[in-house]
């Protein structure tokens, strides 16, 4: 029998009509004759509450309990689609992350997956059973819970697609596929066919959403086509995938932005080596990533180093960097927490000359300030005020015609 593997998101098991809505769709493809595994994420903003609800006890969480207590909006969806699918007839079963057998690292709330063992999950299936699995969690060695990171219940997915031997992951959400640009933001954004996983490990790593970055690479890793469609609607799909008969396009493939940014600058550093090390070895020991980092022209051998951060990461970067910068002899430290990150992301923009030019262009006419600029072979990203994002993104989704095909 053919073994599908589908994921579920959370706006897609937000209330008990649409867990039944997800249970039919699983018992049509039951019935049909495969194998299905189901992954879920947590029911609408439930992890959103739950962060918030630790917030409201202690304004800094343990980490391994508020990964213990994220776990539990998964594990409520999986139950009760299960539930749900017994009131169809179907025969279902739930299981945690660590039933499923996903073995995780330690690092809590960004957990990486170092095996997947899904014993459980054949047994189940080789019984029959329709497998939902509670997305987003794994189990360390020690048997402590682990959370794979906002967004992870793709991974998820995608992980236990490979370990299976799946020939597709198939990620229902809420909008009909991968945009050229966040739907929600741009009415007039075109639904991709297929897209390639560098670019679309790109567009997810600069703030679009719609699919987890790490879930894009693990693909990428095992050769494993990704398909993102609607669970709401019976509608054709953008695949993610390696393949060579990507469609003739456009060199720009899509416009991602992120809300989630903070800069930091370092004011008044000395000038010498070994600063920059005593800067980010804490914050990498902490497991937080800095993404862009910029250091300007000494003067009199003091320079100011600015970087960014997730906002989310955003207090705790000043806790670990404040002390460095006292010790190292620096003026001060300064955040500004609101900021975002616009992105052209296309495989071609590394080939042709100008498109920075036309991005640069486009975002001076907007009337909007750059206030740092990094590229990778395939995107160019400006970090720009966040109030001007919506009108950056409608700018360069306007500039670089990709409403047309
Ligand atoms: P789920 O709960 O199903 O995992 P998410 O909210 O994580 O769903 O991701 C889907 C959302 O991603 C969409 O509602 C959309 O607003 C957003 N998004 C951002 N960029 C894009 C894009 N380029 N294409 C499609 N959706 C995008
Ligand atoms: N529920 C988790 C989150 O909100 C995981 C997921 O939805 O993929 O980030
Ligand atoms: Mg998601």
């Amino acid at each position: 029998m053919p073994l599908i593997v589908q994921k579920y998101g959370g706006s897609s098991v937000a209330d008990a009509a649409r867990i039944k809505n997800v249970a039919r769709r699983i018992a049509a493809a039951r019935e049909r004759g495969n194998e299905v595994v189901a992954v879920v994420s947590a029911m609408g903003d439930t992890t959103d509450e739950l962060i918030e609800l630790a917030r409201q006890v202690t304004d800094q969480p343990d980490r391994r309990e508020l990964d213990m207590l994220l776990s539990t909006g998964e594990t409520v969806s999986a139950t009760l689609l299960a539930m749900a699918l017994r009131a169809l007839s179907q025969r279902a079963i739930s299981l945690s992350g660590a039933q499923a057998g996903i073995k995780t690292d330690a690092t809590y709330s960004r957990a990486i997956i170092e095996a997947v063992r899904p014993r459980r999950i054949k047994h189940e299936l080789k019984d029959g059973q329709i497998v939902i699995v509670a997305g987003f969690q794994g189990i360390t060695t020690e048997e402590d819970i682990t959370t794979l990171g906002r967004g992870g219940s793709d991974t998820t997915a995608v992980a236990l697609a490979v370990a299976l031997g799946a020939k597709l992951c198939e990620i229902y959400t809420d909008v009909e596929g991968v945009y050229t640009a966040d739907p929600r933001l741009v009415p007039e954004a075109r639904k991709l066919v297929e897209i390639g996983y560098e670019e679309m490990l790109e567009m997810a790593s600069y703030g679009a959403r719609v699919m987890h970055n790490r879930a894009v690479e693990l693909g990428q890793l095992h050769h494993m086509p990704i398909l993102v469609a609607s669970s709401f609607k019976e509608a054709a799909g953008t695949l993610i995938h390696g393949g060579a008969n990507m469609e003739t396009r456009k060199k720009v493939r899509g416009i991602a932005h992120d809300l989630n940014v903070a800069k930091v600058t370092v004011l008044g550093v000395p000038d010498r080596p070994g600063i920059a090390a005593a800067l980010f070895e804490p914050l990498a020991q902490a497991g937080i990533s800095v993404d862009t980092i910029v250091q300007n022209v000494s003067h009199q051998g003091l320079t100011d180093l600015s970087f960014t951060v997730a906002r989310s990461d955003l207090a705790e970067t000043m806790r670990l960097t404040q002390p460095v910068a006292q010790g190292i002899g620096a003026q001060g430290c300064r955040e500004d927490a609101a900021l975002g990150k616009v992105s052209l992301v296309g495989a071609g923009i590394q080939s042709a000359p100008g498109f920075a030019a036309r991005m640069f262009r486009a975002l001076f006419e907007a009337g909007i300030n750059i206030e740092l600029i990094t590229t990778s072979e395939i995107r160019i990203t400006c970090l720009i005020k966040e109030a001007q994002v919506a009108d950056a993104v409608r700018a360069l989704h306007r500039a670089f015609e990709l409403e047309t095909d």
